[in-house]
């Protein structure tokens, strides 16, 4: 139990100070939007929380499904929509798997920056800043990528991150979990942060399509997650609102996960009132129209 002091000290505030997000048009007279986007973390999943899960080969060769198929399953089936989608990379992932990154460049996707080993961004801990250095980095060198976007690795975040995203010339972030519009931050000082493409947990595959020893349980049918997806988006889309898929490809690109894919991709596209764009797409748009202070 906390001290009566840490109490004391709690701020009598809302922990996000930004104001309600602005009610902006979708392009092209759309309802709504999905920001298609996907984390690459590879076997860093795995070793973010410690790095002697190296040795575990098994474990390891969850990550290593994305490389050798899960990637190029999903770069395969948004080439089929024709779909452009955001691939968020760990700078390890690019240093272990450089010719799954070229891929996705080169078939136009957007590149995010997803941390370097993926570890949790902790404020005062040193890893924060190298993280978020060695990432870009390594982006930079590899593929010759200056990221626009950042996701937080375990969707993580503190004012310490948002300060350093916003110095480091990061336009957006998509890790917060309190809107379905896009808005931008507001940081400690006053001063506007990035922008944030808000996620919900609805669209994280993780949670319906993967099971190993660290964390067993069932996986749900394909009827019972398109339900969840197919629900959320038709009434976010009412409220003019934005959607964000967080797909992992050691989930998704398996067969019956990507059959699944298939399928709900191929509803929002059908249906003709969504605008499916890039998180550098949505966030230029939103600072084209976003009311000036
Ligand atoms: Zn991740």
């Amino acid at each position: 139990m906390p001290d009566n002091d840490a109490f004391a000290r709690l701020p009598l505030a809302p922990a996000n100070r930004a104001p309600a997000a602005p009610l902006i048009p979708w392009p092209h007279g759309k309802r709504g939007a999905m920001f298609l986007s996907a984390d690459v973390d590879a076997e860093s999943a795995w070793t973010s929380k410690d790095p002697a899960r190296y040795e575990e080969l098994v474990t390891m060769s969850f990550g290593g499904f994305e490389a050798r198929v899960g990637v190029p399953k999903m770069l395969e089936l948004f080439d089929q929509l024709e779909m452009k989608a955001t691939f968020f990379i760990t700078g390890w992932s690019v240093e272990a798997h450089p010719a799954t990154c070229e891929a996705i460049l080169k078939a136009g996707h957007e590149i995010g920056h997803h941390g370097f080993h993926h570890i949790m961004p902790m404020p005062g801990h040193p890893s924060l800043t190298e993280e978020v250095d060695r990432g870009l980095e390594t982006l930079k060198r590899r593929l010759g990528v200056v990221p626009v976007g950042y996701r937080a690795p375990y969707g993580e975040s503190c004012e310490e991150l948002r300060v350093l995203l916003k110095e480091r010339g990061l336009k957006y972030s998509s890790s917060w979990r309190d809107d379905v519009r896009p808005y931008r931050h507001v940081l400690a000082d006053g001063t506007p942060g990035l922008v944030e493409l808000p996620v919900t947990m609805t669209y994280d595959d993780w949670l319906y399509g993967l099971t190993n020893r660290y964390s067993p349980r069932p996986l749900f049918p394909r009827e019972h997650v398109l339900s969840i997806w197919k629900d959320e988006l038709e009434e976010t889309a009412d409220w003019g609102g934005l959607i964000t898929t967080v797909l992992h490809p050691q989930v998704s690109g398996r067969p019956m996960r990507l059959k699944l894919l298939r399928e709900f991709l191929t509803w929002v596209r059908d249906r003709g009132d969504i605008w499916t764009a890039t998180g550098a797409e949505i966030t230029a748009h939103f600072e084209a129209h976003e009311p000036k202070a």
